[in-house]
């Protein structure tokens, strides 16, 4: 995988560094984001339909979420580090 660099530090995924820790992330439109369920993430990427934008802030990552939110989290993302 890439290395995904991020600077939301309030993110459970986020590592000093402004690296991302998650094993997969799903970056789609804001609209769907909003739309779908904390359950659809990157493990369900194939599930998602295109989504297409005209700039850079209509999109966001789906997969972040407070750190702190513990065993609250239903992404099924792992953390790396
Ligand atoms: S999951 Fe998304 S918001 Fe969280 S650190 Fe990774 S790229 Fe940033």
């Amino acid at each position: 995988m890439s290395n995904i660099y991020c600077s939301v530090n309030t993110c459970h995924y986020w590592d000093k560094g402004n690296i991302c820790a998650a094993n997969e992330i799903m970056v789609t439109s804001d609209n769907l984001a909003a739309e779908r369920p904390d359950t659809l993430d990157a493990p369900n990427h194939a599930q998602f339909p295109t989504t297409p934008v005209d700039d850079c802030m209509a999109t966001c990552c789906k997969t972040f979420v407070r750190k702190g939110s513990g065993d609250e989290r239903l992404d099924g993302v792992k953390k790396t580090t």
